[in-house]
């Protein structure tokens, strides 16, 4: 296929090379100029996408791509689509999405995850939020670039999937930087405390496959693990890190959430219980049946 490529960088370069390899035609364009093996370059943006059948940008985010949008308007041909590998806000694409439909391009949001080394080798999840018949036309194409494409929902459902998944990933690692130093102040050596976390129950399990166990199915009765038992425990942790000196920001938040479950006399529930409070306040319940996980995790 004719395809039009904007935004060169870390990860747009060997996204543009795989579908070079691929066997499309790509015209690439950036700020500076860069090679791209199988690709010719374009002198504008205007210039990569003209006549292009598919587009994709790989821009630092909704100030670039908004900017794009507004200049290549006039110049994308009618029936093409345009995937936006950016990491982007579910407003912005939104708004270009709408600007451009009128003019019959077809405009989602396709957020990537798997860094640098997964855009060279093609091993990226996608994440396409969008007109659905345009993300099945070309999933071909799409798995050029990565090998877990998946439809999320309408325009910027991707990007919320994405802008979800990287505040899970921040808010951990900010996390672990608290309860490894806490282990390595208090005196465990870090090569012996990283086997050891990496072999307890939260260390063999995908991060959000706990989500599955009590939270989606809305179960929390009869516990697992009770409350009352993993309050204990984060209360000794606390307890540890104020007897070796080891701030803890975000375990104070967790105890706080444990603390208020406790006095609604949650006491016997499943710990995870917790997260029913955050439900309370976000005004929302996502339920999903067992059998439904079941079909995901298998
Ligand atoms: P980058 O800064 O390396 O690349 C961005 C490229 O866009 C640069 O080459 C820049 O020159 C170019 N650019 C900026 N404005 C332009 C314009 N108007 N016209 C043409 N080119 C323009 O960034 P990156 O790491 O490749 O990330 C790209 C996107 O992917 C970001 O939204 C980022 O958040 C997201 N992302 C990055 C990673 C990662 O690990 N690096 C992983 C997943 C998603």
């Amino acid at each position: 296929m004719r395809i039009g490529f904007i935004g060169l960088g870390v990860m747009g370069a060997p996204m543009a090379a795989n579908l070079a390899r691929a066997g499309h035609t790509l015209r690439v364009n950036d700020l500076r100029r860069i090679e791209v093996a199988g690709a010719s370059w374009a002198d504008s943006p205007a210039a990569a996408v003209a006549d292009a059948e598919i587009v994709f940008t790989s821009l630092p985010g909704p100030v670039e791509v908004e900017a794009l949008a507004a200049q290549l308007e006039p110049r994308l041909a009618r029936g093409a689509a345009w995937f936006d590998l950016t990491t982007n806000s579910p407003a912005c694409v939104r708004r270009v999405h709408s600007r451009l439909a009128p003019r019959g391009v077809q405009f989602l949001d396709a957020p990537v995850s798997g860094g640098p080394t997964g855009a060279q080798s093609g091993k990226l999840a996608l994440w396409v939020g969008g007109d659905q018949p345009s993300f099945e036309r070309h999933l071909g194409v799409l798995r050029a670039i990565g090998d877990q494409p998946i439809y999320v929902g309408s325009i910027g459902a991707g990007s919320v999937a994405k802008l979800a998944h990287n505040c899970a990933s921040f808010t951990v690692q900010t996390a672990l930087a608290e309860i490894f130093t806490l282990g390595v102040k208090a005196g465990v050596e870090p090569l012996a405390l990283f086997k050891a976390l990496r072999q307890g129950a939260t260390g063999r399990k995908r991060t959000f496959d706990r989500l599955a166990e009590q939270f989606l199915p809305g179960k929390y009765d009869p516990p697992g693990f009770a409350l009352r038992l993993a309050h204990k425990d984060l209360k000794l942790a606390l307890e540890l890190a104020r007897e070796v000196g080891v701030p803890m920001q975000v375990a104070q938040l967790a105890l706080a959430e444990f603390d208020e479950a406790l006095r609604r006399g949650w006491g016997e529930r499943d710990s995870r219980v917790t997260m029913l409070l955050q439900e309370e306040r976000a005004g929302v319940s996502p339920r999903v049946p067992a059998e439904k996980l079941r079909e995901v995790l298998d």
